[in-house]
C-alpha cells in the first residue's frame, strides 16, 4: 500500500435476494447478506493518486453508494427474466430500481459486475473479497 494503492474500507455488508435457475438448492428466490472485504484501489499505471481540491483521490461514499445502489436491498434476477420481473414489480407497485438484472446470479459472477462497475465509475483499479452469507463457513471470491 502507498500512494498508488489503499485501503479504502475493510468490510461493508449489503443484503439481497436472487436465485440461480437450475440450481437444486438456490433455484427459488431466496436472501443473502454479502459482505464485501478489504476493498482497496490501484492507479492503472502505478503512479501516485491524483488529489482534488480537499485532497481526496476516491470518495469512499461514491464507493459505499455504487455498491448500495447495485447490491443492497436489490433483488438480483438473470437477465432473461426480466420482462416477468418487470411485470410483477410494475403490477405490484415495487421500485423498478430495486430490480437488478444481470447475465448470472451466482456470487462469482456479481463479484466480477460489481468490480467492473466499480472501476468504471471511479476510473481506478478496484480489488476486493466478496462473501455470500455472514456464517464462517461460506467461502470468498476475490476479484
Ligand atoms: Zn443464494
Amino acid at each position: 500500500m502507498g500512494e498508488n494503492e489503499y485501503l479504502v474500507f475493510k468490510r461493508i455488508v449489503v443484503d439481497a435476494a436472487h436465485y440461480i435457475p437450475g440450481h437444486p438448492t438456490c433455484g427459488s428466490p431466496h436472501g443473502h447478506s454479502y459482505i464485501i472485504e478489504n476493498l482497496s484501489v490501484h492507479t492503472l499505471d502505478g503512479k501516485p493518486f491524483e488529489l482534488n481540491e480537499q485532497g481526496i483521490s476516491v470518495d469512499f461514499g461514491d464507493i459505499k453508494s455504487i455498491i448500495k445502489r447495485y447490491m443492497d436491498h436489490v433483488n438480483i434476477i438473470p437477465s432473461e427474466h426480466w420482462k416477468q420481473w418487470r411485470d410483477f414489480y410494475e403490477e405490484m407497485g415495487f421500485d423498478m430500481n430495486r430490480l437488478i438484472p444481470v447475465k448470472h446470479t451466482s456470487w462469482e459472477f456479481l463479484a466480477r459486475e460489481l468490480k467492473r462497475k466499480l472501476q468504471n465509475k471511479i476510473g481506478y483499479r478496484v480489488h476486493f473479497r466478496l462473501f455470500e452469507g455472514a456464517d464462517d463457513n461460506t467461502g470468498g471470491f476475490e476479484v
